[in-house]
């Protein structure tokens, strides 16, 4: 069932009527945030809408694991980003400070719509729709183009089936339905290279990134006693290791793919140094037992229950005995 109805249709109207859309998605853009805002610029484009997006961090670049998405043409950068556009949409976006230097297009577009599917959504828009369900926010994109009337092109496709297959973990996640498959295969039935598409995700990396990882890997610690016995693996990729590779910190967002395969771990943490702004990103993962949404919203950051991630500015040990102290306190869920 879809929630949100009167909210979808609100949407589809403000969409259908205006002759030019702003879009954002939150910053240190994923797969679902560049999808999702990518999948619904195109189609906007296509039906004769003025369309920009962007994001509101440092540095402005695409990923590179992303940079064959089609729609990057209408990326500018925030400084170019409008000041009061007409209708501003924020994609995959759980709180107005995840978009960064455009948190205050909140207060200063004509009209804020925010589309998403994080637990941790503040509903900060003047139209919210925030489907906790919805498996990737490509689907409720995916949705929201369906009731326009808008035909699925490659180009809309292309970046929704990046979003349903990053956020889906490769369609192996729990919110993986036989809903998502039918989109899956509808985004597929468009002639979409979906093996370019995941090999470029996935599989296509600098060499770089494979000894890092190696390194990564070779440092991480097990602490099979932490989160009251369930067990903590974790690791940290140094800002230094990240410069001397040649990498940024989205090039390393797979690290915790590889990490929490440990068996003994319940909770898989990489901490990772931003080279630029100093601190650390850190990214968790539970396996069902622990909901590191509430916990990583407690140390300022936010996410999904079995996904999430925060910021933090102390040093490594620091900010490992935070986290520590929080998933300690944090109750077990029934598995
Ligand atoms: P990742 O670990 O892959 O960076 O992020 C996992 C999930 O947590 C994503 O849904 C992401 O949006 C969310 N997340 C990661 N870092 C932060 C943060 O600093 N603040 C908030 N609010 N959410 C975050
Ligand atoms: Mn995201």
């Amino acid at each position: 069932m879809s929630s949100g109805l009167q909210e979808r249709d609100e949407i589809v109207r403000l969409l259908s009527g205006a002759p030019s859309v702003a879009l954002a998605c939150h910053v240190g853009p994923d797969g679902d945030a560049l999808g999702s805002m990518l999948g619904l610029g195109n189609a906007l484009r296509e039906r004769g809408t003025q369309v920009v997006a962007s994001w509101g961090g440092a540095p402005f670049r695409v990923p590179a694991a992303y940079d064959f998405l089609p729609g990057l043409d209408l990326l500018v950068p925030p400084e170019q980003f409008p000041a009061a556009p007409e209708v501003f949409v924020a994609l995959d976006t759980a709180s107005a400070d995840r978009l960064g230097t455009l948190a205050d297009r909140v207060t200063s577009a004509q009209c804020c719509v925010v589309v998403d599917h994080h637990a941790s959504n503040t509903r900060f828009g003047g139209v919210n729709l925030v489907d906790v369900s919805a498996a990737a926010t490509a689907v409720l994109v995916a949705d929201l183009l369906e009731r326009m009337g808008e035909p699925l092109t490659q180009e809309v496709a292309a970046p929704l089936y990046t979003g349903l297959v990053t956020d889906t973990g490769s369609f192996k996640y729990v919110a993986t339905t036989p809903s998502v498959h039918e989109l899956a295969a509808r985004l597929l039935a468009t002639g979409i290279r979906h093996d370019l598409i995941t090999r470029a995700i996935y599989d296509n990396a600098p060499f770089g990134y494979v000894q890092l990882l190696g390194r990564a890997c070779a440092n991480a610690q097990l602490v099979p006693d932490a989160v009251g016995g369930l067990g903590l693996v974790s690791c940290v990729v140094a800002a230094e290791d990240l410069a001397r590779s040649g990498l940024g910190l989205a090039d390393v967002e797979g690290v915790i793919d590889v990490l929490r395969v440990a068996q003994e771990a319940e909770i898989a943490v990489v901490l990772k140094g931003d080279p630029l702004e100093g601190g650390f990103k850190v990214s968790t993962r539970s396996k069902g037992a622990v909901d590191v949404g509430a916990v990583c919203t407690a140390l300022g950051g936010g996410g999904h229950r079995f996904a999430a991630g925060f910021t933090s500015h102390e040093d490594g040990e620091g900010t490992l005995a935070r986290l520590r102290a929080e998933l300690d306190a944090a109750p077990h869920l029934p598995v």
